[in-house]
């Protein structure tokens, strides 16, 4: 039997079920299909368990370092795993619930609980059912990619979504992967009171990030005990006699190797598009599996959309959000949004964070552009001095000729939430000056962006 409605969203990410209820609330009769957890990768393995259990580590961090603030705890600081875990499955389950009882609640929308799989550009199969529409979005966001390292087969081990599961605190944690989900669970996890090893194949880490944005990462996490293998050539696992795991980390040398009792690899994310059935549609990806879209987010099929992580135009809740509302406001509100419109920015949720917009600075240096640069370290930072926080630097850099901001990172102490100011001018398309000229409010870390400003200088 097929149902025809007048739309079908596919997966409830963090865009599918606000179009969905958008597009029921507009009076179109809308079905939404999910096969797994409600509210998808952020609600469930992403962005809010992981931030939750930063927040455990954190909590642990200052008390072992109460003593500095004249603080004494008497007696042994210790993580029960366990309650970590209880506390980051109540936060992270609520919004699960939540996401769930609203789609349920919502009139005109019916909720499929399935793997959805096209038949045709129009129909959908749930289960046994069809699903007829002239408007299909795709919500079908990504999944932890797995390389083919040699060995890797044969032994267990995790990714961000099994380490969701783990209530116990791993003696030594390798990590493979020194990029952003990477560094979140390595310095959590050490902060737990694992011992930790980052393999990373880059001789950097976070790689796409300026080098001192990365020099300076490093240098916090040495700082807190963590090892950091860089440069991992040929990279190959394997289980040792008593249960370990070693990690082969360099092919000229068959010794080199890093041996710790579990494994998380967390080298980057792929498109779940492959089981979608895309091959009964004109539906095209690119060679890694993503959706090939427009800047209205419509697929080569007239009729289906890609929103969120699946269309590699974004790898974050905010963008995947804002992928539903590009699509809505050209849909119900006669409103040409364009996803081209986006400024990059996202957030490294390590403690200090890093706040990030627009170019980095080596992109500015290769684009050959006339730009000018200001740069000032934490330390000269009240806020971060008054909380002992001290680590890392405000960069910002602008157009020497248009004035326009071209780029900033903010890495130390409310990194993440200060270069919001940086984006909303960028947003506003208004120059430098606006800031450089207004007063914010001390003694916070926003305080001194508009002296950074004061203080520019061209590139060396
Ligand atoms: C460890 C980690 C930490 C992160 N931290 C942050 C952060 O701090 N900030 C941030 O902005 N982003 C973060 N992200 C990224 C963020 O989670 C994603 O960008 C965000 O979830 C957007 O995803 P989405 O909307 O594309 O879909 P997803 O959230 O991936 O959801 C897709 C849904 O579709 C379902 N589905 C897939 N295929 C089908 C099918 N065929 N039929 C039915 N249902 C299907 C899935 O089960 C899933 O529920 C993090 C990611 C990870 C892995």
């Amino acid at each position: 039997m097929t149902t025809k409605y007048d739309a079908i969203v596919i997966g409830t990410g963090q865009s599918g079920p606000s179009l969905a209820a958008a597009l029921a609330g507009s009076g179109m009769n809308v079905a939404i299909i999910e096969r797994n957890l409600f509210g998808g990768t952020c609600v469930n393995t992403g962005c809010i368990p992981t931030k939750t259990l930063v927040a455990s580590a954190r909590a642990a961090y200052v008390a072992r370092n109460a003593d500095k603030f004249g603080v004494l705890i008497n007696g042994n600081i210790s993580v029960d795993m366990k309650a970590v875990k209880e506390r980051k499955d109540e936060v992270s389950g609520t919004s699960n619930k939540n996401v769930e009882s609203w789609l349920k609640g919502t009139d005109n929308l019916t909720v499929y609980e399935g793997h959805g799989r096209f038949e045709s550009n129009n129909t959908v199969k749930v289960g046994n059912e069809f699903l007829e529409s002239e408007k299909i979005f795709i919500n079908v966001g990504g999944r932890a990619f797995v390389p083919s390292f040699p060995g890797l087969e044969d032994i267990e081990y995790f990714t961000n979504s099994n380490m969701m599961d783990v209530d116990f605190l791993p003696e030594h944690l390798v990590i493979i992967g020194g990029s952003y989900i990477g560094l979140e669970f390595a310095q959590m996890y050490r902060r737990f009171g694992s011992k930790i090893t980052v393999v990373e194949k880059g001789d950097r880490l976070i790689g796409r990030e300026d080098n001192d944005v990365s020099e300076t990462v490093k240098e916090i996490f040495e700082d807190e005990g963590i090892n950091i293998r860089l440069n991992a050539e040929c990279i190959t696992v394997q289980k040792e006699a008593d249960g370990s795991i070693s990690v082969g980390v360099d092919c000229k040398d068959g010794n080199n190797k890093v041996t710790g009792s579990h494994l998380l690899l967390a080298v980057g994310r792929t498109p779940n598009t492959h089981d979608l059935g895309l091959e009964n549609t004109g539906v095209e990806t690119d060679e890694r599996g993503y959706l090939k879209v427009n800047d209205k987010l419509q697929t080569s099929v007239d009729g289906i959309w890609a929103i969120g992580d699946c269309n590699g135009r974004g790898a974050f809740t905010h963008t995947s959000y804002n992928d539903f509302e590009i699509v809505t406001a050209n849909l119900l509100n006669n409103d040409p949004r364009s996803v081209n419109d986006r400024i990059t920015c996202y957030g490294l949720f390590t403690d200090p964070p890093l706040g990030r917009v627009g170019m980095t600075e080596q992109q500015v240096r290769e684009s050959g552009r006339k730009a000018l640069i200001g740069k000032r370290m934490m330390s000269r930072v009240g806020r971060a001095r008054e909380r002992s926080e001290t680590y890392g630097f405000i960069k910002v850099i602008v157009d020497a000729d248009s004035k326009e901001i071209l780029g900033a990172a903010i890495l130390g102490i409310e990194g993440d939430e200060a270069v919001h100011c940086l984006i909303d001018v960028m947003y506003a398309n208004a120059p430098y000056t606006v800031i450089e000229r207004a007063v914010h409010i001390h003694p916070t870390v926003s305080e001194l962006i508009p002296t950074v400003l004061q203080n520019l200088e061209p590139f060396k």
